[in-house]
């Protein structure tokens, strides 16, 4: 297997190009065939001399997705279920939102961090990602934007997968798509969410980077948490609040906090105090998600008059707190729902 073109960062495109005798700029070259221009062929990179665009061809692949199925909801939503060069499909959203267009990308193929209330777990982890298979989602968002003169404005790293899981890939990632001569999405652009691995939230405090970070937090209390997420017992509440204060100290960056609303779980008065008693004073924010209907756990939504009578709870504790806009709702736009139901077909047909 060739090494994968989107893999590669601008620095080690240069030492590929001293490598083959040819002066450092033909890598400024390089990056902007593959992401200004967008050309999916080496052929057609005319500023390359012949042999070069042959060399190029011979030691690298530029093809790791194929669309298998895109779904266009009534709301500007696009989902695509992409094939990776093994055969393992992956989900990949755009979002329309007034500020502009926002990609959700996935990290892994499948997830092991096994939320109780994520269908993306439940076949276990496949493989992750390799950095340029994650770019790759945002080249392929950004074509399809291409045909109506749009551009991605975000990203958003909140796919199939926990990124921090993939730790190494998920910040190379980072670094290509937000490259002057890459993508250009800027940093306080990029939101990277996790379940809580606190080993690596400290770890990405270190990195140099602006990017946003979510945690996935579900409950206000670690008994609660650790019956929702497992993820808890490894690294508890009480850890996990305090990496993510070292975060926001390091960065000066707030940290967003995502809460899953689960009927008669999580979703009670009682659980809105304690949660606003947690944060207050944090300055952070709570964004309140409805939780997404997963047939295997019999989980149902909150309904609306009580998701905003949690949000007021929220507020009386100072706490800001902003209610997700559904997106997609007439397809199946849920994490994991579509690559859900293509393993079913394939199974049913195999
Ligand atoms: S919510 Fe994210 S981390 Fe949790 S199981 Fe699903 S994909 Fe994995």
């Amino acid at each position: 297997m060739k090494p994968f073109v989107y893999d590669r960062i601008h620095t080690e495109w240069k030492e590929w190009m001293e490598e083959q005798g040819e002066p450092a700029f033909r890598a400024d070259q390089v990056m902007d065939w593959l992401y200004r221009k967008r050309v999916p062929r080496f052929d057609e990179w005319s500023n390359l001399s012949h042999g070069l665009r042959e060399r190029l061809a011979d030691s690298f692949n530029l093809h790791a997705l194929e669309t298998i199925t895109s779904q266009q909801s009534a709301d500007g939503t696009v989902k695509f279920l992409f094939q990776l060069h093994d055969g393992h499909a992956i989900e990949t959203v755009i979002m329309r939102h007034q500020y502009g267009n926002s990609v959700c990308v996935t990290t892994q193929v499948g997830c092991r961090i096994g939320c109780t209330f994520c269908a993306s777990t439940l076949g276990g982890l496949k493989r992750n990602l390799t950095a340029g298979e994650i770019v790759a989602q945002v080249v392929e968002a950004q074509r399809y934007l291409d045909q109506a003169g749009e551009r991605v404005r975000s990203v958003v790293i909140m796919g199939i997968g926990e990124p921090f899981e993939n730790y190494d890939a998920t910040v190379r990632f980072i670094r290509i798509i937000n490259d002057p001569l890459g993508l250009k999405i800027g940093q306080r652009h990029i939101t990277v969410s996790t379940s809580g691995i606190v080993p690596s939230i400290h770890r990405f405090a270190d990195e140099g980077l602006q990017v946003g970070l979510a945690i996935s937090l579900h409950a206000p209390n670690q008994e609660l948490r650790k019956r929702l997420m497992p993820v808890s017992r490894r690294y508890p509440l009480e850890e996990l609040l305090e990496a993510c204060h070292g975060y926001e100290e390091k960065t000066g960056r707030r940290l967003t906090y995502e809460y899953a609303l689960i009927g008669g779980k999580n979703d009670q008065p009682e659980h809105a105090h304690e949660l606003g008693q947690l944060l207050t004073g944090s300055g952070s924010l709570v964004n309140l998600i409805p939780v997404n209907y997963v047939p295997e756990r019999n989980y149902t939504r909150t309904p609306r008059n009580q998701i905003f009578r949690f949000q007021r709870i929220l507020e009386s504790y100072q706490v800001k707190a902003t209610v997700r806009r559904e997106h997609g709702s007439d397809i199946d736009a849920a994490c994991g729902q579509l690559r859900a139901k293509h393993m079913n077909t394939e199974r049913q047909s195999s």
